[in-house]
């Protein structure tokens, strides 16, 4: 995907620099086979290893992963592993990258003050300021994922081709949870116009872009008639600055059951976080799963890329049997930001289908990238 407004990536000498962060699971063997593939294919990208600790309670390699990525602009990404055991002031790291909390772990000024902060100190304390302060401002407020059915992939529907925007830094992943009294929990939801009209106007200049006809706001503002009311009006307003593409609406318990029944009904949709999460995976599984389709995080100064469903796949950590072609494309999507289209699509062999070691299908796509012979090609 072209990215709006962003600056040009870091470059020295010809080559650019992303930031590398392997993640747990199965991220660290499948970004190695990145890092061979484009050792293979001369690729000019270096990459700056930064390890992120799952299990560590210091936030210093959290801290360390976002000035990289503030200073290359640019990275990739296996999954960070969030432990829900960890005290509620354990935040997410994968959440912390993307989020643009202010560095004191104030909410930015565009959340109305109105919300009392105070009361959530049980969420917002010393120790998760810290945190904060390390995730200022990466602000990767558009997920993007285009759900595209990959050929020898056997699935029950054909020839899918939906692209879903996300909102990525609000809605119900404010991390703004307490207990209030024994027993009762609040958990904020934060729905901003800001961010809504910016979202929607990032998915309808997109589809514009992409030639596509029609953008579904996905939403369940029949029940949360303020938060997803206003996320739908957002959407409204921006459609009205694009008459040339089609906008209709859909509650998303509706949007699941016709995705899995008649999703081709579905061209560019766009929704709140929580929403976003799962939607996507419903999609995801409609293309084949996990392993096949890449994700992308855009931001207006830096841009994140990681396969779709963020799975780590610890269960099939270090066997070789993960399928590499979500983070594979992943990396084309960086590729392709980066402006190093012809490099994106000389690794795009667009694969799969058949038993294939992880091994296997990356050094099929050597010998087809070797042989100088076609550019999509089935495995
Ligand atoms: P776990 O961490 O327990 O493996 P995840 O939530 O990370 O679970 O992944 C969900 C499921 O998807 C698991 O069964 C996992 O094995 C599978 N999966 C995730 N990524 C891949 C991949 N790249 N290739 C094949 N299967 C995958
Ligand atoms: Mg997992």
């Amino acid at each position: 995907f072209i990215v709006y407004l962003q600056p040009p990536p870091a470059k020295y000498g010809g080559r650019h620099t992303v930031t590398l962060i392997p993640g747990d699971g199965i991220g660290p063997e499948l970004l190695n086979h990145v890092r061979e593939l484009f050792r293979f294919s001369c690729v000019p990208v270096d990459f700056e290893v930064v390890h992120v600790d799952s299990a560590s309670t210091s936030e210093d390699d959290i801290n360390n992963a976002i000035t990289a990525i503030r200073r290359n602009g640019v990275a990739l990404k296996g999954n960070i592993e969030t432990n829900h055991t960890m005290p509620s002031n354990h935040k997410s790291r994968n959440n912390l990258l993307r989020l643009s909390l202010m560095s004191d772990g104030r909410v930015p000024q565009i959340w109305p003050m109105t919300v009392h902060l105070d009361r959530f100190t049980s969420v917002r304390s010393q120790h998760s300021c810290h945190f904060l302060s390390l995730s200022t401002s990466l602000d990767l407020y558009a997920n993007v994922m285009h759900c595209q059915s990959l050929p020898g992939v056997q699935t029950r529907h054909k020839n899918i081709d939906i692209i879903i925007i996300r909102e990525n830094t609000e809605g119900e992943y404010s991390s703004l949870e307490h207990e209030s009294v024994t027993g009762v929990v609040e958990s904020l939801k934060i729905i901003t116009r800001n961010n809504s009209l910016r979202i929607a106007d990032y998915a309808f200049k997109l589809a514009r872009e992409k030639g596509r006809r029609r953008v579904t706001a996905v939403h369940k503002a029949n029940i949360m008639k303020l938060a997803d009311g206003l996320f739908l009006q957002c959407c409204k307003e921006v459609a009205s600055g694009y008459p040339d593409i089609e906008f209709d609406s859909m509650i998303v318990d509706n949007t699941t059951m016709q995705l899995v029944s008649r999703p081709h009904q579905f061209d560019v949709m766009v929704m709140p976080n929580l929403y976003g999460n799962v939607v996507s995976n419903v999609c995801a599984g409609l293309v084949g799963g996990p392993g096949l389709v890449p994700g992308a995080n855009y931001g207006r100064d830096y841009a994140v890329f990681e396969t779709a469903t963020r799975n780590t796949g610890k269960s099939i950590a270090n066997r070789n049997i993960a399928n590499p072609t979500a983070m594979l494309l992943a990396s084309c999507l960086m590729l392709d930001h980066l402006k190093l289209h012809d490099y994106a699509n000389m690794l795009h062999t667009v694969d799969i289908g058949g038993q294939g070691t992880t091994s296997e299908v990356v050094q099929s796509i050597m010998r087809i990238i070797q042989s100088g012979g076609p550019l999509t090609t089935e495995i």
